[in-house]
Protein backbone atom coordinates (compact mmCIF):
# COMPACT_ATOMS: atom_id res chain seq x y z
CA UNK A 1 0.00 0.00 0.00
CA UNK A 2 1.68 3.16 -0.96
CA UNK A 3 -0.13 6.36 1.06
CA UNK A 4 -0.59 9.98 -0.26
CA UNK A 5 1.17 11.42 2.89
CA UNK A 6 2.41 9.41 6.22
CA UNK A 7 2.86 11.48 9.43
CA UNK A 8 5.46 10.38 11.70
CA UNK A 9 4.63 11.91 15.53
CA UNK A 10 1.84 12.05 16.98
CA UNK A 11 1.76 15.58 19.03
CA UNK A 12 0.42 18.84 18.55
CA UNK A 13 2.12 19.46 14.59
CA UNK A 14 1.12 15.51 13.87
CA UNK A 15 -2.40 16.38 14.52
CA UNK A 16 -2.54 19.25 13.23
CA UNK A 17 -1.05 18.16 9.64
CA UNK A 18 -3.81 14.99 9.84
CA UNK A 19 -6.87 17.30 10.50
CA UNK A 20 -5.55 19.48 7.25
CA UNK A 21 -4.84 16.59 5.40
CA UNK A 22 -8.03 14.11 6.17
CA UNK A 23 -10.42 17.37 4.93
CA UNK A 24 -8.22 17.37 1.76
CA UNK A 25 -9.21 13.79 1.25
CA UNK A 26 -5.52 12.47 1.31
CA UNK A 27 -4.78 8.66 1.99
CA UNK A 28 -2.50 9.13 5.26
CA UNK A 29 -1.65 7.11 8.30
CA UNK A 30 0.06 8.73 11.45
CA UNK A 31 2.88 7.09 12.90
CA UNK A 32 3.68 6.81 16.60
CA UNK A 33 6.08 5.18 18.59
CA UNK A 34 4.64 5.57 21.93
CA UNK A 35 1.71 7.72 23.09
CA UNK A 36 -0.35 10.35 21.09
CA UNK A 37 0.04 14.12 22.45
CA UNK A 38 3.78 14.69 22.90
CA UNK A 39 5.66 16.46 25.29
CA UNK A 40 2.80 19.20 25.56
CA UNK A 41 0.44 16.19 26.82
CA UNK A 42 2.91 16.42 30.72
CA UNK A 43 2.44 19.80 30.74
CA UNK A 44 0.33 20.61 34.11
CA UNK A 45 -1.67 23.93 32.83
CA UNK A 46 -1.84 25.90 29.40
CA UNK A 47 -3.14 28.95 29.17
CA UNK A 48 -1.74 30.94 25.88
CA UNK A 49 -3.49 28.60 23.37
CA UNK A 50 -6.13 30.83 21.98
CA UNK A 51 -9.71 29.48 22.74
CA UNK A 52 -8.59 27.54 26.27
CA UNK A 53 -7.58 30.10 28.66
CA UNK A 54 -6.78 27.13 30.93
CA UNK A 55 -6.61 23.42 30.59
CA UNK A 56 -4.14 20.60 30.71
CA UNK A 57 -1.47 19.30 28.39
CA UNK A 58 -3.47 16.04 28.26
CA UNK A 59 -6.86 17.63 27.95
CA UNK A 60 -5.75 19.25 25.03
CA UNK A 61 -4.13 16.65 23.08
CA UNK A 62 -7.16 14.77 23.60
CA UNK A 63 -9.44 17.23 21.87
CA UNK A 64 -6.67 17.26 19.17
CA UNK A 65 -7.20 13.44 18.76
CA UNK A 66 -10.66 12.83 18.66
CA UNK A 67 -10.68 15.90 16.18
CA UNK A 68 -8.27 13.93 14.59
CA UNK A 69 -10.49 10.39 14.57
CA UNK A 70 -13.63 12.02 14.16
CA UNK A 71 -12.29 12.42 10.77
CA UNK A 72 -11.04 8.93 10.35
CA UNK A 73 -7.35 9.02 11.06
CA UNK A 74 -5.89 5.97 11.27
CA UNK A 75 -2.63 5.59 13.70
CA UNK A 76 -0.43 3.12 13.42
CA UNK A 77 2.07 2.23 16.44
CA UNK A 78 6.16 1.80 15.21
CA UNK A 79 9.36 3.30 15.61
CA UNK A 80 10.67 4.70 12.42
CA UNK A 81 14.36 4.56 12.03
CA UNK A 82 15.85 5.78 8.45
CA UNK A 83 13.59 7.25 5.47
CA UNK A 84 14.99 6.84 2.14
CA UNK A 85 13.99 8.55 -0.91
CA UNK A 86 13.08 6.42 -4.07
CA UNK A 87 12.23 8.59 -6.30
CA UNK A 88 8.21 8.84 -6.69
CA UNK A 89 7.95 7.64 -3.18
CA UNK A 90 9.70 7.51 -0.10
CA UNK A 91 10.07 4.32 1.90
CA UNK A 92 9.80 4.31 5.88
CA UNK A 93 11.88 2.10 7.73
CA UNK A 94 10.03 0.83 10.75
CA UNK A 95 11.16 -1.46 13.73
CA UNK A 96 7.83 -3.41 12.86
CA UNK A 97 7.12 -3.23 9.08
CA UNK A 98 8.57 -0.63 6.56
CA UNK A 99 5.68 1.93 4.80
CA UNK A 100 5.95 3.67 1.66
CA UNK A 101 4.79 7.07 0.40
CA UNK A 102 4.14 9.75 -2.00
CA UNK A 103 4.50 12.39 0.75
CA UNK A 104 5.76 12.32 4.36
CA UNK A 105 5.56 14.96 7.62
CA UNK A 106 8.38 14.51 10.07
CA UNK A 107 6.94 15.85 13.47
CA UNK A 108 8.91 13.97 15.88
CA UNK A 109 9.72 16.85 18.52
CA UNK A 110 12.03 17.37 20.91
CA UNK A 111 12.99 15.54 24.30
CA UNK A 112 14.53 17.21 27.38
CA UNK A 113 18.43 18.24 27.31
CA UNK A 114 20.49 16.87 30.14
CA UNK A 115 22.67 18.93 32.26
CA UNK A 116 25.35 15.94 32.03
CA UNK A 117 26.68 16.41 36.07
CA UNK A 118 27.90 13.83 38.40
CA UNK A 119 24.60 11.97 39.69
CA UNK A 120 22.22 13.01 37.05
CA UNK A 121 22.10 9.65 34.82
CA UNK A 122 22.39 7.64 38.47
CA UNK A 123 19.43 9.49 40.40
CA UNK A 124 17.16 9.91 36.94
CA UNK A 125 13.90 8.31 38.34
CA UNK A 126 15.09 7.87 41.71
CA UNK A 127 15.01 12.15 42.80
CA UNK A 128 16.01 13.29 39.32
CA UNK A 129 12.93 14.02 36.76
CA UNK A 130 12.28 15.68 33.74
CA UNK A 131 8.35 15.97 34.38
CA UNK A 132 6.47 17.89 37.31
CA UNK A 133 3.22 16.38 36.91
CA UNK A 134 4.67 12.98 36.51
CA UNK A 135 6.63 12.49 39.51
CA UNK A 136 5.69 16.41 41.78
CA UNK A 137 3.45 14.53 44.03
CA UNK A 138 6.49 11.99 44.70
CA UNK A 139 8.14 14.54 46.98
CA UNK A 140 4.78 15.81 48.68
CA UNK A 141 6.26 17.60 52.08
CA UNK A 142 10.27 17.31 50.41
CA UNK A 143 12.63 20.69 50.21
CA UNK A 144 13.49 20.05 45.79
CA UNK A 145 15.34 22.16 43.43
CA UNK A 146 14.53 23.28 40.10
CA UNK A 147 16.91 23.96 37.13
CA UNK A 148 16.28 26.54 34.32
CA UNK A 149 14.87 29.91 34.19
CA UNK A 150 12.77 29.05 30.50
CA UNK A 151 9.30 29.10 30.64
CA UNK A 152 9.56 25.24 31.13
CA UNK A 153 11.48 25.75 34.45
CA UNK A 154 9.23 28.60 36.00
CA UNK A 155 5.88 27.31 35.08
CA UNK A 156 7.12 23.63 36.38
CA UNK A 157 8.24 25.28 39.59
CA UNK A 158 5.39 27.45 40.69
CA UNK A 159 2.98 24.57 40.04
CA UNK A 160 5.58 22.30 42.41
CA UNK A 161 5.17 24.80 44.81
CA UNK A 162 1.48 23.75 45.42
CA UNK A 163 2.77 20.31 46.18
CA UNK A 164 6.30 20.06 47.79
CA UNK A 165 7.70 21.77 50.97
CA UNK A 166 9.64 23.83 49.40
CA UNK A 167 11.53 24.43 46.15
CA UNK A 168 14.73 26.38 45.57
CA UNK A 169 15.04 27.75 41.72
CA UNK A 170 18.68 27.25 40.44
CA UNK A 171 19.60 30.13 37.16
CA UNK A 172 22.75 30.14 35.52
CA UNK A 173 21.66 33.79 35.09
CA UNK A 174 19.85 36.95 36.75
CA UNK A 175 17.20 37.56 34.11
CA UNK A 176 14.95 34.76 33.07
CA UNK A 177 13.86 33.89 29.84
CA UNK A 178 10.06 32.84 30.77
CA UNK A 179 7.05 35.30 29.89
CA UNK A 180 6.75 38.07 32.16
CA UNK A 181 3.40 36.62 33.12
CA UNK A 182 4.88 33.35 34.73
CA UNK A 183 7.42 35.09 36.19
CA UNK A 184 4.90 37.39 38.00
CA UNK A 185 2.96 34.09 39.50
CA UNK A 186 6.01 33.31 41.07
CA UNK A 187 6.32 36.07 43.28
CA UNK A 188 3.35 34.88 45.15
CA UNK A 189 4.62 31.58 46.27
CA UNK A 190 5.70 31.88 50.19
CA UNK A 191 7.81 28.79 49.67
CA UNK A 192 9.94 29.03 46.98
CA UNK A 193 13.71 30.81 47.23
CA UNK A 194 16.18 31.45 44.54
CA UNK A 195 19.55 30.92 43.49
CA UNK A 196 20.74 32.96 40.61
CA UNK A 197 23.65 33.16 38.91
CA UNK A 198 24.63 29.56 40.13
CA UNK A 199 25.09 26.49 38.07
CA UNK A 200 24.69 23.06 39.25
CA UNK A 201 27.69 21.10 39.54
CA UNK A 202 26.67 17.73 41.22
CA UNK A 203 23.33 15.81 42.26
CA UNK A 204 24.82 13.55 45.64
CA UNK A 205 23.03 10.79 47.21
CA UNK A 206 22.44 8.27 50.17
CA UNK A 207 24.79 5.52 47.63
CA UNK A 208 22.38 5.29 44.72
CA UNK A 209 19.20 5.01 46.00
CA UNK A 210 17.84 8.56 46.58
CA UNK A 211 18.68 12.38 46.05
CA UNK A 212 19.94 13.96 49.43
CA UNK A 213 21.57 17.06 47.76
CA UNK A 214 22.66 19.39 44.78
CA UNK A 215 25.95 20.99 44.68
CA UNK A 216 25.72 24.29 43.07
CA UNK A 217 28.67 27.16 42.04
CA UNK A 218 28.53 30.81 41.53
CA UNK A 219 29.41 31.63 38.06
CA UNK A 220 31.24 34.60 38.83
CA UNK A 221 33.37 34.23 42.34
CA UNK A 222 33.27 30.12 41.38
CA UNK A 223 31.94 29.83 45.24
CA UNK A 224 30.22 26.49 45.91
CA UNK A 225 27.66 25.33 48.08
CA UNK A 226 25.58 22.67 48.93
CA UNK A 227 21.45 22.27 49.53
CA UNK A 228 19.87 19.29 50.89
CA UNK A 229 16.79 17.99 48.86
CA UNK A 230 15.31 15.29 47.69
CA UNK A 231 14.18 15.96 44.43
CA UNK A 232 16.35 17.92 41.45
CA UNK A 233 13.62 18.44 37.97
CA UNK A 234 15.23 19.49 35.41
CA UNK A 235 14.18 22.27 32.89
CA UNK A 236 16.84 23.44 30.25
CA UNK A 237 15.27 23.13 27.36
CA UNK A 238 14.79 20.59 24.49
CA UNK A 239 16.50 18.74 21.86
CA UNK A 240 15.29 17.28 18.25
CA UNK A 241 14.98 13.87 18.05
CA UNK A 242 15.95 13.75 15.18
CA UNK A 243 19.64 11.48 14.81
CA UNK A 244 17.74 8.85 13.41
CA UNK A 245 17.50 11.18 10.11
CA UNK A 246 20.51 10.07 8.21
CA UNK A 247 19.55 11.47 4.79
CA UNK A 248 18.29 15.14 5.87
CA UNK A 249 20.00 18.04 5.85
CA UNK A 250 19.96 19.62 9.75
CA UNK A 251 21.78 22.46 11.67
CA UNK A 252 24.42 22.28 14.24
CA UNK A 253 21.76 21.50 17.06
CA UNK A 254 20.39 18.83 14.98
CA UNK A 255 17.06 20.93 13.75
CA UNK A 256 15.75 19.58 10.49
CA UNK A 257 16.53 22.49 8.12
CA UNK A 258 13.20 23.40 5.78
CA UNK A 259 12.42 25.94 3.24
CA UNK A 260 9.77 28.61 5.01
CA UNK A 261 7.34 28.80 2.59
CA UNK A 262 6.35 25.05 2.57
CA UNK A 263 8.26 23.67 5.00
CA UNK A 264 10.07 21.10 2.63
CA UNK A 265 13.40 19.66 3.84
CA UNK A 266 16.55 18.63 1.74
CA UNK A 267 14.42 15.60 0.60
CA UNK A 268 11.57 16.46 -1.78
CA UNK A 269 8.34 15.93 -0.84
CA UNK A 270 9.38 15.00 3.26
CA UNK A 271 8.34 17.77 5.09
CA UNK A 272 8.76 19.33 9.03
CA UNK A 273 6.70 21.11 11.25
CA UNK A 274 6.83 21.56 15.10
CA UNK A 275 9.59 21.40 17.36
CA UNK A 276 12.15 19.35 15.41
CA UNK A 277 11.72 22.01 12.93
CA UNK A 278 14.18 25.02 14.03
CA UNK A 279 11.76 28.31 14.99
CA UNK A 280 11.93 31.12 17.84
CA UNK A 281 9.33 30.00 19.38
CA UNK A 282 8.05 26.85 20.36
CA UNK A 283 5.05 26.37 21.53
CA UNK A 284 1.51 24.52 20.80
CA UNK A 285 0.50 27.07 18.63
CA UNK A 286 3.10 27.47 16.17
CA UNK A 287 3.20 23.64 15.84
CA UNK A 288 -0.57 23.86 14.75
CA UNK A 289 0.14 26.44 12.00
CA UNK A 290 3.16 24.80 10.87
CA UNK A 291 1.16 21.35 10.81
CA UNK A 292 -1.66 23.26 8.83
CA UNK A 293 1.13 24.61 5.88
CA UNK A 294 3.13 21.30 6.00
CA UNK A 295 -0.12 18.99 5.22
CA UNK A 296 -1.47 21.95 2.39
CA UNK A 297 2.27 21.53 0.84
CA UNK A 298 2.32 17.82 1.18
CA UNK A 299 -1.46 17.73 -0.87
CA UNK A 300 -0.17 20.12 -3.84
CA UNK A 301 3.18 18.10 -3.79
CA UNK A 302 0.99 15.02 -4.36
CA UNK A 303 -1.17 16.87 -6.93
CA UNK A 304 1.61 17.91 -8.84
CA UNK A 305 3.31 14.92 -9.33
CA UNK A 306 0.48 12.99 -9.60
P1 LIG B 1 14.41 27.33 27.08
O1 LIG B 1 15.44 27.00 26.08
O2 LIG B 1 13.44 28.42 26.81
O3 LIG B 1 15.11 27.68 28.48
C1 LIG B 1 16.12 26.84 28.97
C2 LIG B 1 16.62 27.44 30.29
O4 LIG B 1 17.60 26.55 30.84
C3 LIG B 1 17.29 28.79 30.11
O5 LIG B 1 16.95 29.62 31.19
C4 LIG B 1 18.77 28.44 30.11
O6 LIG B 1 19.56 29.46 30.67
C5 LIG B 1 18.83 27.25 31.03
N1 LIG B 1 19.91 26.34 30.68
C6 LIG B 1 20.19 25.82 29.45
N2 LIG B 1 21.25 24.99 29.50
C7 LIG B 1 21.67 25.01 30.80
C8 LIG B 1 22.72 24.38 31.50
N3 LIG B 1 23.57 23.53 30.89
N4 LIG B 1 22.86 24.63 32.81
C9 LIG B 1 21.99 25.46 33.46
N5 LIG B 1 20.97 26.09 32.87
C10 LIG B 1 20.81 25.86 31.54
O7 LIG B 1 13.69 25.92 27.38
P2 LIG B 1 12.22 25.58 27.93
O8 LIG B 1 12.21 24.10 28.08
O9 LIG B 1 11.86 26.40 29.09
O10 LIG B 1 11.27 25.95 26.74
C11 LIG B 1 11.45 25.35 25.44
C12 LIG B 1 10.45 25.99 24.48
O11 LIG B 1 9.13 25.61 24.86
C13 LIG B 1 10.49 27.51 24.53
O12 LIG B 1 10.26 28.01 23.23
C14 LIG B 1 9.34 27.86 25.44
O13 LIG B 1 8.81 29.14 25.18
C15 LIG B 1 8.34 26.76 25.14
N6 LIG B 1 7.46 26.52 26.29
C16 LIG B 1 6.30 27.22 26.39
C17 LIG B 1 5.44 27.07 27.45
C18 LIG B 1 4.21 27.86 27.56
O14 LIG B 1 3.33 27.55 28.32
N7 LIG B 1 4.09 28.93 26.82
C19 LIG B 1 5.73 26.08 28.52
C20 LIG B 1 6.98 25.43 28.34
C21 LIG B 1 7.81 25.65 27.27
P3 LIG B 1 19.85 30.84 29.87
O15 LIG B 1 18.58 31.63 29.94
O16 LIG B 1 20.99 31.43 30.60
O17 LIG B 1 20.22 30.41 28.47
Amino acid sequence: MVYDLIIIGGGPAGLSAAIYALRARLNIVLIEKMAVGGQIALADNIENYPGFPSLSGIELMQKFEEHAKGLGLNIIYDEIKDITDDGEYKTLIGVNESYQARTVIITVGASPKRLNIPGEREFTGRGVSYCATCDGPFFKDEDIAVIGGGDSALKEANYLTRIVKSVVLIHRRKEFRAEKIIQERLNNAKNITMELEHSPISINGNGTKTVESISIENVKTKERKTIPVKGVFIFIGIKPQTSFLKNIEKDQDGFIKTDHYTLMTSMPGVFCAGDAHSKKLLQVATAVGEGALAATSAEEFVCDTC
